[in-house]
């Protein structure tokens, strides 16, 4: 029975076996004819190498196969013979093998699909962009560009083009890529396995649609632009479809060649944006349903508050559920109350900063309405005397009642530097001791704060 090699076995074998012939090999000739020589198939006891010209092939048999096979005994301790062959008399691969020489880990999760993408506010244009080029791959916009911050549904909706393509369009070859694969796979290559128009011509061949992630990550990787810049003009004018994600909008981008941008910019370009209260809550209750939990049994508050607090990112989101599965699961049943949610998540939040601030947030609201200001003057940048001594103030009781840092009170009151705070601290202290009005006015504010 003919025995069935993997593409990256073959690799391997052969990579090992190179590395001794070019001990002892004439450097010159072996850049010349070995350099990018690549094992296609084992044939028996025969090693079948494709070199790039029927000369090439001509003369390493005929003069270098004795040093050859020698070097392969030592390597296998096998008695293979090599036979060098040029492109032309190559044997077609089998299919299977075909699709796999470059970027063998990716893949399209399937659990990453229009159907479980929540739409809101936030990410409606960039889900129906989506959706038209996933019903009309290569047809519509191309490129279709999507940027946002992380963590709010791109890499989701790029493997949703992905699956929907592969269901309804069968025939089209889809690649999932992410950018940093792209970069190591080109690395790899140039290290001298093969040359990089077969990387370009890998993209002819076997991709009909990209779908390239997180292209920011190549951002200055000169070398790697190039040939991407390649693959990615050649897939444009030859009307396959390209899917973009990034995190910033193509002008933002920064160390991308200008043409490069350009052909960002040729296409459609779709933004998510900030989440918002709705769309947070409803993305929450999907995920819910989702964990098989019972959304009866979670309290509107609980998911209001989620809500809020981790409303930075969809990822933000699904970590605050997972702590409260967790918590849940230990605890057994009931019903899942603000507290349970608030409890779960407690190191996340770090809750007593969060008590603090409100508490700032008080004394702030009261010592301002004591002096009659309003509150964006006390934390204002002006200096008059009616506004300075009450600001001091505020200060000298956020410092006593909470033993909140200087720094932290700086920020405060808009961005003022440590010493700037301390020393108006100070300056109450000092009064304190002598100006009686003073006394009565912190004792007022202390008794209004109880
Ligand atoms: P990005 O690529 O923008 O950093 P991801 O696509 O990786 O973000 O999203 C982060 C997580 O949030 C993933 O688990 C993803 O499935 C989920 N997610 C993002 N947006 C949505 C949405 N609108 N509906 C449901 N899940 C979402
Ligand atoms: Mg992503």
């Amino acid at each position: 029975m003919k025995q069935q090699y993997k593409i990256i076995e073959l690799r391997q074998l052969w990579e090992r076996i190179l590395e001794g012939v070019k001990e002892d090999f004439d450097a010159k000739v072996y850049d010349s004819m070995l350099l990018d020589s690549y094992l296609s198939r084992i044939d028996g006891t025969k090693l079948v190498v494709v070199v790039n010209s029927s000369t090439a092939a001509k003369l390493l048999n005929e003069n270098y196969s004795d040093f050859i096979n020698g070097v392969v005994r030592a390597k296998t301790q096998s008695d293979y013979v090599v036979e060098f062959i040029d492109k032309e008399h190559e044997e077609i691969r089998p299919v299977e093998e075909k699709n796999s020489v470059f970027f063998k880990s990716s893949f399209i999760n399937q659990q990453l699909n229009f159907d479980n993408f929540v739409v809101g506010e936030s990410n409606r244009e960039a889900s129906q962009a989506a959706l038209v080029i996933a019903a009309n791959p290569g047809r519509t916009y191309n490129p279709l560009f999507i940027y946002s911050d992380s963590g709010l549904g791109k890499t989701h909706l790029l493997h949703a083009v992905g699956n929907y393509i592969k269901t309804n369009n069968p025939s089209k070859k889809v690649l999932y890529l992410p950018a940093e694969d792209f970069f190591d796979e080109y690395v790899n290559y140039v290290k001298g396995k093969e040359s990089s128009e077969d990387l370009v011509s890998f993209f002819k061949r076997e991709v009909d649609v990209l779908l390239l992630d997180d292209v920011q990550l190549l951002a200055n990787k000169k070398n790697t632009l190039v040939i991407f810049f390649n693959v990615f003009s050649s897939m444009l004018n030859a009307g396959k479809q390209v899917v973009v994600a990034s995190d910033k909008s193509p002008n933002e981008l920064e160390g991308f060649e200008a043409r490069l941008i350009t052909r960002f910019n040729a296409g459609l370009t779709v933004n998510i944006k900030a989440l918002d209260l709705e769309t947070s809550k409803n993305i929450l209750r999907t995920k819910i349903k989702m964990l098989d939990l019972d959304i009866n049994s979670i309290d509107e508050e609980a998911i209001d508050f989620y809500a809020k607090k981790f409303s930075r990112s969809v990822r933000d989101l699904e970590g605050a559920l997972n702590r409260l599965m967790f918590i849940s699961t230990i605890k057994g049943p009931g019903r899942i109350t603000l507290d349970v949610a608030m409890d779960a998540v407690k190191n996340q939040l770090d809750i007593e900063t969060e008590k603090q601030t409100l508490s700032e947030q008080k004394i702030l609201n009261v010592v301002a309405d004591y002096y009659n200001l309003p509150v964006h003057q006390l934390t204002g940048k002006q200096r008059t005397n009616q506004v300075a001594m009450p600001r001091h103030i505020a200060m000298y009781l956020i410092r006593a009642l909470l033993d909140v840092s200087y720094t932290k009170i700086g920020q405060t009151f808009g961005g003022k530097d440590h010493s700037t705070v301390m020393n108006g601290v100070e300056k109450v202290e000092k009064q304190l001791k002598t100006d009686q009005s003073l006394q009565k006015a912190i004792e007022d504010l202390k008794n209004k704060l109880k």
